[in-house]
């Protein structure tokens, strides 16, 4: 096996081209996996759409530019096919071909955010997947993905669907990491959410697996929150049918006893944030997680004086991976995680999808390659 096909952007905005591309070769620690299922997210219509050709610059070395040709996906689940090496999961187990996988992405492992501060998200040699040349054969839509040494690999159970595996590998793990940077929940505290895609639907089920007192969100379009009704969300406000900003607010203060969420998760994008603040409770607490570019915010600066501790979260560590596929496996009677997937495209469809997705026809489109 010499070559493989993948989906390759050539031109942002516009139809994608089926390439036969070689399988690169393999480092010592590197891993070949036939791809099983790649989810898309916004950031792939972001990428195909043309709008992150600039990278982080000299404050975000590890935000890289995306330019074309390159294989979008970056939330794959893959077999391995072929390891260079004997390989071990995150739980030193040892890995063999056939075995079903997400990856975390590789990172140097000897710099200050690698080893000092552990925050290896942070690494500017951190290799993020979904925007590469398709030679380095990086992105989920494509039949193989090479995972280069560096990141980790997390076993997927078999109770757990390659396509939710893949939603894993980017939705859910960023919201662990949201809330981990949370820290403890008391059974006291309300949590908002903003916005009701993927990052807000699984931001809700963790809050109510952890017991939050009261689980509110905005959003839309009704359908996705009838499904966080479905989860369990106390109470959902149509972000469509309620335009006002004070409108919306009322609304949050009704539901707090006239305070603010004690927790505001942030997953629309950063035009939310200023909205965010002012939803937090004086001296609560706001995970930003939805991030776009675009114009500055404007913010009122008295907001300040609010106390809010705000985090911003940015992609996920191993163990975020591991956190999200573990709860996939063992809260599925509680939430009918399959309600986030929505359609599914073979490889060549795979240009469909990502126009469907930046049209907001798609919540969580499915690319499975190995599809006629
Ligand atoms: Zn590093
Ligand atoms: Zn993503």
């Amino acid at each position: 096996m010499a070559e493989c096909k993948a989906a390759v952007v050539t031109k942002f905005n516009s139809p994608l081209e089926v390439w036969s591309v070689p399988i690169p070769e393999m480092a010592t620690g590197g891993a070949l996996a036939k791809v099983e299922a790649a989810t898309l997210c916004g950031t792939d219509a972001h990428r195909w759409q043309g709008h992150l050709t600039e990278g982080g610059g000299v404050d975000l070395p590890f935000i890289e530019p995306t330019t074309t040709p390159f294989v979008p996906g970056h939330e794959t689940c893959s077999r391995l096919a072929e390891t260079r090496g004997q390989l071990f999961d995150l739980m030193n187990q040892p890995l063999k071909v056939g075995d079903r996988v997400i990856a975390s992405y590789p990172h140097c492992g000897h710099c200050y955010y690698c080893t000092v501060t552990r925050q290896t998200t942070l690494c500017a040699k951190n290799l993020s997947f979904g925007h590469s040349a398709p030679n380095a054969l990086l992105g989920g839509c494509a039949e193989y993905h090479y995972y280069p040494p560096g990141g980790s690999f997390i076993r997927v159970p078999d109770e757990v669907s390659s396509p939710l595996a893949a939603s894993a590998a980017c939705a859910l793990r960023t919201v662990m990491h949201g809330y981990e940077q949370l820290g403890a929940l008391a059974s006291h505290e309300s949590v908002l959410i903003l916005g009701c895609g993927p990052l807000g639907l699984y931001s809700l089920a963790v809050a109510k697996d952890l017991g939050a007192r009261r689980t509110l969100v905005i959003g839309a379009p009704q359908a996705r929150l009838k499904v966080a009704q479905e989860w369990g969300a106390d109470a959902v406000l149509n972000l469509d049918e309620t335009p006002q900003l004070k409108d919306r607010r009322q609304w949050v203060l009704d539901h707090t006893g006239g305070r603010g969420a004690d927790v505001t998760f942030q997953c629309a994008n950063s035009r939310a944030l200023p909205e965010s603040l002012q939803m937090t409770r004086p001296g609560g607490r706001l995970i930003n997680i939805g991030v776009s570019g675009g114009p500055a915010l404007e913010f009122d600066p008295m907001m300040f004086f609010k106390q809010v501790r705000i985090n911003s979260v940015v992609m996920a560590e191993a163990r975020h991976f591991y956190q999200a596929i573990d709860f996939l496996a063992t809260r599925r009677r509680d939430f009918k995680f399959d309600q986030l997937l929505s359609g599914t495209y073979s490889l060549d469809k795979t240009g469909d999808a990502l126009k469907a997705m930046a049209e907001y026809r798609e919540v969580k489109p499915v690319v499975m390659p190995a599809a006629a």
